[in-house]
């Protein structure tokens, strides 16, 4: 149990109080500590070094002067409160598991409710007491092992103790000990957890994944003891077994002609500085005469942040075998997207921690879907990891993510039922995809439960199901956000009511039928925009549709649309045009990029060519975080090219830098003239980029 011994306090007087007065409450009132009428709670905060490092200490301080406050405001004022310095804290009260587990979740909304444009977990272990004869040592150690389950979870924040667990906690010499003898006599058994595409159900690949069947102590999972071996230099000889295991489960399916998928082996960061690493499971790889192909390697990020070379070198060496390389745990080292560009990655892998466990954070959902975005502009698939959640996965579709491996779908499992699943799943491998409903008697819009629900409750923007029925089409249900979109004063009941086609004029309707028979034809997302009049006595707005055949039936067509009103942008668009028609003329010779800055509203209007040649829309809100985070500024100069920014805002007159833009990080300079009002305050800005 060595690993888990009660953190140091920064003041052992004081603690030792702590606990003398937990005592004296206990032996007064045995029966009740028996009845689970106590609790022990144990706090801390994820992460909380990065907090620190990314934001500042004062922060930090002020954040656990928030957190410590908290905590005293919501659980009983009778509760005794210690903190072991920083960011942990272990507290008394009396309240039973019903009580306990209410004020938490009052306690974990008050500290996600923190703003600090990051979202802090905190993670909570608990022991309700359950027997008179542990010491409160015993009784504070529970709470602290119930705490180490989930301790970095971002998707579980807090456990409740269980004897169980502290059967599962072997001490680390009991690991050192047995370890050679356990892997001789394979103990160590490769389990396989699927990953599947979500946008048709099919069996994409699957990762392996080590477990230790213990002849005492039965099943442990990898957490327990693969930290010990990566302290030990143990792991390379572990990871070399998986990966011989799983060359020898691909040789067995291959024989048997079972359809395989590749398969996803983890390396640690020990593994990387081995000598000879790629020679040598290129050895096993060949005794097995596994195609290289059929197996990928899963690097974690953390292995990245020691030192981009050396995972630089191996990376290439294992492409040169055909390797394909995988970012594992992408997202969960802060420094991540700085780093990512340098590495010569294949895919990444995402774990949904980002996402919290109602899978309604917007937080989340936000970084989660910047993260996707982002690994799109760089070109990378993205796996998705720990989706639970029916919802979660809808989710990541949405976002342009299918690739996903979760308990949603499967956890996971022994070889032979791997086996099986791959040929049953080959047998099958022409589902359905998931979204085409074949049958309009599939009443499933109307039941709460069903997907097309799921989708329409959470991320999406508007969205509503549209029958196409002889060149009419009727709205059949709409959510929330919909009537956002287009105009607030609409009802639902108006919406659903007006056959869509009246609200166009001819062109549009054209337009619009177009774009249903299309997405007929190719069973593809089609997208066009149309001018539509909902009430007469106000403008028309441009809607942008994206839409998808979603069921069919003799004589009409069911659509899933999203629609997006980009009138404001529109008008931007005109009005542009109009200034670029006084420009154009003289910037047409000198052959510069210019635009204009809002210093107000933060909006960045670019010149034709800006939106013709490095396709920028014809308004940018939030300028400049917007661009970078589109990625039209390489991330290294981000934060000069913010500081320019800064300085506008303070009021200088001109600015020259040169700096380099847009993917092929071409050296331009960039020039910022200011515009102030009569009071002096700077109110716009006009830049100008010339290549140099
Ligand atoms: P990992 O590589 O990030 O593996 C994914 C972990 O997430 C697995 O835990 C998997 O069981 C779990 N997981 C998958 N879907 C879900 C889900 O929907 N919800 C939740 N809550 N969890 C899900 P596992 O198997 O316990 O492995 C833990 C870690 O141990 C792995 O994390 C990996 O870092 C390490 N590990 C496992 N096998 C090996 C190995 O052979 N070699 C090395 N070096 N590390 C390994
Ligand atoms: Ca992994
Ligand atoms: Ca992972």
């Amino acid at each position: 149990m060595e690993e888990l011994k009660i953190p140091e306090s920064n003041n052992i007087k004081e603690f030792a109080i702590f606990k003398e007065t937990i005592a004296r409450i206990i032996n007064g009132d045995l029966d009740s500590v028996k009845q689970g009428a106590y609790s022990f709670v144990y706090f801390d905060i994820l992460h909380f070094k990065a907090i620190n490092d990314i934001f500042t200490p004062v922060q930090g301080d002020k954040f656990l002067e928030y957190m410590q406050n908290s905590i005293r405001q919501i659980f009983p004022s009778t509760s005794l409160l210690h903190r072991f310095g920083s960011d942990r804290f272990i507290l008394f009260t009396n309240c039973n598991k019903v009580e306990i587990e209410k004020l938490i979740k009052k306690y974990l909304k008050r500290i996600a409710d923190y703003k600090l444009s990051y979202e802090i977990v905190s993670n909570i272990g608990i022991y309700i007491t359950n027997r008179a004869d542990i010491t409160v040592d015993g009784m504070i150690d529970r709470a602290i092992i119930a705490h180490s389950f989930i301790k970095g979870s971002y998707s579980k924040k807090y456990n409740f103790y269980e004897t169980s667990q502290r059967m599962q906690l072997l001490g680390e010499q009991e690991i050192t000990g047995r370890m050679a003898e356990a892997l001789a006599s394979r103990e160590f058994v490769v389990y396989f957890q699927p990953q599947f595409d979500h946008s048709n159900g099919s069996l994409v690949g699957a990762e392996a994944l080590v477990r230790w069947i213990h002849p005492k102590r039965g099943l442990i999972p990898p957490n327990v003891f693969i930290p010990v071996f990566e302290k030990n230099g143990f792991i390379t000889k572990l990871d070399f077994y998986v990966f011989e295991e799983t060359c020898k489960f691909i040789k067995q399916c291959e024989e048997k002609n079972i359809p395989i998928v590749p398969i996803s082996i983890n390396i640690c960061r020990n593994d990387i500085y081995q000598e000879g690493f790629v020679e040598s499971l290129e050895k096993i790889r060949e005794k097995y005469e596994v195609p290289v192909k059929l197996l990928r390697i899963e690097i974690t990020e953390y292995a990245v942040v020691d030192g981009i070379k050396k995972v630089n070198e191996i990376i290439s060496k294992l492409h040169s075998c055909g390797y394909i390389v995988e970012m594992d745990d992408f997202g969960s080292a802060y420094s991540s997207l700085n780093a990512l560009k340098n590495i010569n990655l294949d895919i990444l892998k995402l774990d949904m921690k980002f996402l919290s466990d109602d899978g309604n954070n917007q937080n989340g959902a936000v970084i989660l879907s910047s993260v996707v975005r982002m690994a799109k502009w760089l070109g990378f698939p993205v796996i998705a990891e720990g989706v639970e959640q029916k919802k979660q996965a809808d989710y990541l579709l949405s976002i342009g993510c299918s690739y996903i491996q979760g308990y949603f779908y499967a956890k996971p499992m022994p070889a032979d039922d791997f086996e099986k699943l791959l040929s049953s799943t080959s047998q099958s491998s022409t589902k359905p995809s998931m979204f085409v409903i074949n049958s309009m008697k599939a009443g499933d819009f109307w039941n709460p439960d069903s997907l097309e629900t799921l989708i329409f409750s959470n991320y999406v923007g508007g969205a509503a199901i549209l029958d196409y029925r002889k060149g009419k089409v009727e709205v059949l249900r709409i959510n929330r956000k919909y009537i956002q979109e287009i105009d607030q004063s609409l009802t639902e009941k108006k919406v659903l009511q007006t056959e869509l086609t009246s609200l166009l004029d001819e062109e549009n309707k054209q337009k619009f039928i177009e774009m249903l028979e299309k997405a007929i034809a190719s069973d593809q997302e089609e997208e066009c925009e149309t001018w539509r009049l909902y009430d007469k006595t106000k403008k028309p707005l441009c809607i942008r549709s994206t839409v998808r055949l979603i069921g069919k039936s003799v004589d009409s067509y069911l659509f899933y649309v999203m629609i997006r009103n980009i009138t404001p942008e529109k008008e931007a668009l005109q009005e542009m045009l109009h200034r670029e028609r006084l420009f154009r003329a003289a910037a047409e010779q000198l052959k510069i990029f210019y635009w204009e800055y809002d210093i107000k509203t933060k909006r960045m209007y670019p010149c034709f060519r800006c939106i013709q040649e490095l396709h920028f829309p014809p308004v940018l809100e939030n300028y400049p975080t917007s661009a970078i985070e589109r990625g039209f500024l390489p991330i290294d100069v981000a934060d000069f090219y913010k500081e320019v920014h800064q300085r506008l805002e303070d009021g200088e007159h001109y600015i020259e830098i040169d700096i380099p833009l847009t993917e092929k990080r071409e050296l331009y300079r960039l020039r910022y003239t200011t515009e102030f009002d009569k009071n002096g305050k700077p109110v716009k800005a006009y830049g100008t980029a010339i290549k140099i």
